[in-house]
């Protein structure tokens, strides 16, 4: 995928100090002027917290639930951001919302999962702030799509905007999981391969659904050297009217960020990068020995489907893969390797034997 944005660094957006990581919180949504701005200045009593979200339109699931205050909220955060000198963050999701915004001079925006996947919102959003210096974050959108999440953040950018930042927020899912939205690391990961210099938040609050995992999410996205955290929080979150299990007070907030351990993302120390550099050599190598041996694998597999060709033998057989899925596991386990890695793999290996048998067989009838 090719992808090329123009994009400010964080500093640039002018309110954020240059420590990482960046820290963004407040209500899920602003519910009253005495709910929001007691929690702003819990929150920026110990200096941890950057900027004050709140949401000020919410994208609901079902109708008759709390959609939101609307536009006199935004009063309320001028009042929190003038108690408490943090700088505002607010969801947009259409034209009359940022025209609203930008009238009451909210200093961040951001695209909720909702409005992402939607190419004709984000466009006319984008058109909405042709001209317009101000940050907007993405959030990627519900279904685990990088090129929709990508597409979203060049149309903002060919109108002009490169105060840019992906939000990570997880992604929908029908499996059973412990999450509320599947995190789906690797999607991240891609997109920093792909755009270096894009800043990436995680927002675990809405990847865990609940406070219990608030905290191994966040460890990882600072392990995974994200740029900084979006996470909810409320003066009392058992009373808020959204997302109330997700939602940290503002001390725990605090006790949380103060329990993540903050790793830099690297180091001039000589004898650390010379160790490393050896270590990766041996994992350079190792990796082409796994490729070597594939290969001979899968030339082993052409004769095995050459042969059941000749024979008109299927190429699935249930025994034989139950077999080597028993086998692998136990030998996996011997050497410490987990259950659901070593399935991953062996379905992986599987799936293209199969592809692989299928190409010599059609290869023989013709
Ligand atoms: C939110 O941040 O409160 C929100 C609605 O999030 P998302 O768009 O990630 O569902
Ligand atoms: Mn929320």
């Amino acid at each position: 995928m090719e992808v090329n944005l123009d994009i400010q660094s964080l500093s640039s957006w002018g309110i954020i100090p240059g420590e990482r990581p960046l820290v963004i919180s407040g209500p899920c949504s602003a519910e009253s002027e005495e709910q929001l701005v007691s929690t702003a200045k819990l929150l920026s009593r110990e200096k941890k917290v950057n900027v004050l979200r709140a949401g000020v339109w919410k994208p609901r699931t079902r109708p008759n639930s709390f959609e939101g205050i609307g536009a006199p909220a935004l009063e309320w955060l001028n009042t929190a951001k003038q108690e408490t000198g943090l700088p505002t963050a607010v969801e947009v999701a259409n034209a009359y919302h940022i025209e609203e915004c930008l009238k009451a001079g909210v200093d961040i925006l951001w695209i909720g999962a909702r409005t992402t996947v939607n190419p004709f919102t984000v466009q006319e959003i984008a058109d909405a702030l042709k001209g317009v210096d101000i940050p907007v974050m993405v959030k990627n959108p519900i279904n685990p799509d990088l090129a929709l999440w990508m597409g979203a953040m060049e149309r903002l950018n060919q109108s002009g905007i490169k105060k840019l930042a992906a939000i990570h927020r997880g992604f929908s899912t029908f499996e059973k999981s412990k999450f509320r939205n599947l995190p789906m690391w690797n999607l991240p990961i891609e997109l920093r391969r792909l755009v270096p210099e894009l800043p990436i938040i995680c927002d675990p609050s809405h990847i865990c659904g609940n406070r219990e995992l608030l905290f191994e999410v966040s460890q990882k996205a600072l392990d995974l050297n994200f740029n900084g955290l979006m996470i909810e929080s409320h003066i009392n979150p058992a009373k808020a009217l959204s997302d109330a299990a997700q939602q940290l007070t503002p001390d725990a907030l605090t006790e949380m960020l103060t329990a993540l351990a903050l790793r830099e993302p690297t180091t001039t120390d000589a004898s650390f990068l010379h160790t490393l550099e050896e270590l990766r050599t041996d994992i350079d190598q190792i990796d082409n020995e796994i490729i070597n041996i594939m290969g001979r694998r899968m030339q082993i597999v052409e004769k095995i489907g050459a042969f059941k060709a000749d024979k008109n033998i299927t190429i699935l057989q249930t025994k034989r893969w139950d077999d080597i899925v028993k086998s692998r596991l136990q030998r996996g386990g011997d050497k410490g390797l987990t259950e659901k890695f070593i399935v991953k793999m062996f379905e992986a290996i599987h799936q293209e034997s199969i592809r692989k048998q299928t190409e010599v067989m059609n290869a023989k009838k013709a």
